[in-house]
């Protein structure tokens, strides 16, 4: 039947097209270029939450330095009063001493933790800096294979549309039903054709009813295997 022949050629014009298209979706370096987006956003979310542990060492930094002050103040106090009103005897004495003791302590303990902070804050910042030149140079890498994606993607479009063209002038002629026929046969199977060899669908290998096989001789209808669902072609 010329028709299914007609229909034979136009497929392999469809798959031509199709094979373009799912290389072009299928490409290697747009899969590079979504890992690589996906590797940027995470450096800016790492950056991000850098950047709030750095305010946050900030705060507390400005807090400890008040605290700091306010026991610098009470210790010189504390010395002013034991020159100005000295002790009258040892009890009075100790127990001075022991307050004074008690502030330079906690003097002792900001300070330290204000050294640990410095130190924090130096770690940060330098970690900072290279999450910020890692997401640079990724960057710039992402931006240099955009525009190899691009022009892979032009010549691959056009390509496609010839294809697609091409295909479509095959169609010409064909009936309506044909082709909603191989249309809906493309949507559950790949070749939506198969030829027939001997009584068997090439498609599956599974062998016809014989009043199938009648019907595609006859060729006054369209047949599709009932196995596979592909569409017969003598
Ligand atoms: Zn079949």
């Amino acid at each position: 039947m010329e028709m299914m022949e007609k229909l034979w050629t136009y497929m392999q014009a469809d798959s031509k097209a199709e094979q373009i298209n799912r290389e072009l979706r299928s490409s290697p370096l747009r899969q590079k270029l979504e890992k690589m987006q996906t590797y940027i956003l995470e450096r800016q979310q790492a950056y991000k939450t850098m950047e709030q542990q750095v305010a946050n060492h900030a705060d507390r930094k400005d807090a400890l330095q008040d605290v700091l002050q306010r026991a610098k103040g009470q210790l010189e106090a504390l010395e002013q009063r034991f020159a100005q009103q000295p002790p009258q005897d040892t009890e009075q004495v100790d127990a001075m001493i022991e307050e004074i003791k008690r502030c330079q302590r906690r003097i002792s303990e900001y300070q330290h933790e204000l050294e640990r902070i410095f130190a924090d804050a130096k770690g940060f910042t330098s970690r900072a800096q290279t999450i910020r030149s890692e997401t640079a140079r990724a960057r710039q890498q992402f931006m240099e294979m955009k525009d190899r994606y691009t022009e892979e993607l032009a010549s691959r479009k056009t390509a496609y549309q010839e294809a697609r063209a091409a295909a479509d002038a095959q169609a010409q002629g064909i009936p309506e039903d044909l082709m909603q026929l191989y249309s809906n046969a493309k949507k559950h199977t790949w070749p939506p054709m198969a030829r027939l060899v001997g009584s068997q669908c090439s498609g599956c290998n599974t062998a016809l009813p014989s009043a199938a096989l009648r019907k595609i001789d006859a060729g006054d209808s369209y047949v599709e295997c009932e196995n596979c669902g592909r569409i017969l072609i003598k």
